[in-house]
Formats: structure tokens, C-alpha cells, sequence
């Protein structure tokens, strides 16, 4: 028995999975442009979306910020492998990340770096920097309250958040 049929013959018995290599033409179309156009990669690309967000998992840019040129952040979906090494994966949502134009370019097709979890939740950054925002504002109350009672002059605007202080009302607004 050859080589090959041994392996025929293995791949028959009960249990075991045969992988059915991909058409070289349905290959070809899933490493081609119009693959980009079609609706099954639109609908995976919007499952990607919904999954992860529509902003940069690598830099946490969204479309409201500014690409390196200046312009409106592009959003991409990226093929963690990408389907011109991995066809069999290109409509894998678990092989999707999202990226901007920008970081996109910079990977290219040769670079498998998997960006998903390595960028923390937007809403989570922004809570962090309204906390950090509050901890600054309080310790500038400190500060103005240390420099007056000092007979230190300090600014309207100083005053004021000191005075809200005092009054125990939010400082922000
Ligand atoms: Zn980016």
C-alpha cells in the first residue's frame, strides 16, 4: 500500500475529521480585492464591530480623532492571520481585530500581532481621567485654600472652585 493510501485509508475510519482543502478558485477570491466588497465578508466585519467597538485596539483612536496626516481616523477590521497565509480563517469573527488606518498600514500582511485586550476599554480611560481629573481639582482647592489663608492673592477662577469647595458643591461645571 502507498504512502497515500495508508493516509486515505486512516483519514475513513470513524472519528476522525477529514480537512477538505479550499478550492484554489474560492482561495483566490478570498485573498483577491473583491472579497472586500462582498456581503459575507460585510457581515462578519460587522459582527467584528459590534464585538470590539469601532476604535483602534492597538493606539485607542476612534473616527472622532486624527490619523498621523491630519485627517479623520479610518477604521479598519484586520485579520489577526491574515487571509492571504490563512483563507480558511478570513471569515473567522475570532480572527478579527479592529484598527485604525494608520496601525493597520504598519502591521502589513507578513506580521500575525494579535492587538485584541492589549488596549483598555475607552469608557474605562475615560472614568480614569475624570478621577485623576477630580484628584487634581482637589488638591488645586488645597493648594488655593493653603496660599489665601497665607495672604497669598489667588486667581478669580481659584477663588471661585474654592469658594464652591467650601460650600461643599461639585467643582467641575
Ligand atoms: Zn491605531
Amino acid at each position: 500500500m502507498t504512502k497515500t493510501k495508508r493516509l486515505l485509508k486512516a483519514l475513513q475510519q470513524p472519528g476522525v475529521v477529514t480537512i477538505v482543502p479550499m478550492p484554489e478558485q474560492r482561495r483566490l477570491f478570498i485573498i483577491g480585492d473583491e472579497f472586500l466588497k462582498s456581503f459575507e465578508w460585510k457581515e462578519v466585519r460587522g459582527k467584528a464591530l459590534d464585538r470590539h467597538g469601532s476604535f483602534c485596539m492597538r493606539c485607542g483612536r476612534c473616527r472622532m480623532d486624527k490619523d498621523d496626516a491630519g485627517e479623520p481616523v479610518k477604521i479598519t477590521v484586520d485579520h489577526v492571520k491574515p487571509r492571504r497565509h490563512f483563507p480558511e480563517l478570513a471569515l473567522d469573527v475570532g480572527n478579527l481585530q479592529v484598527l485604525c488606518g494608520d496601525c493597520n498600514i504598519a502591521k502589513g500582511s507578513w506580521d500575525h500581532t494579535d492587538w485584541r485586550g492589549k488596549f483598555v476599554d475607552r469608557d474605562e480611560v475615560h472614568a480614569l481621567f475624570l478621577d485623576m481629573r477630580g484628584e487634581i481639582e482637589r488638591l488645586q482647592v488645597a493648594l488655593s485654600a493653603a496660599l489665601e489663608g497665607r495672604g497669598i492673592p489667588i486667581s478669580k477662577k481659584r477663588k471661585a472652585k474654592l469658594e464652591r469647595a467650601q460650600l461643599g458643591l461639585p467643582l467641575a461645571g
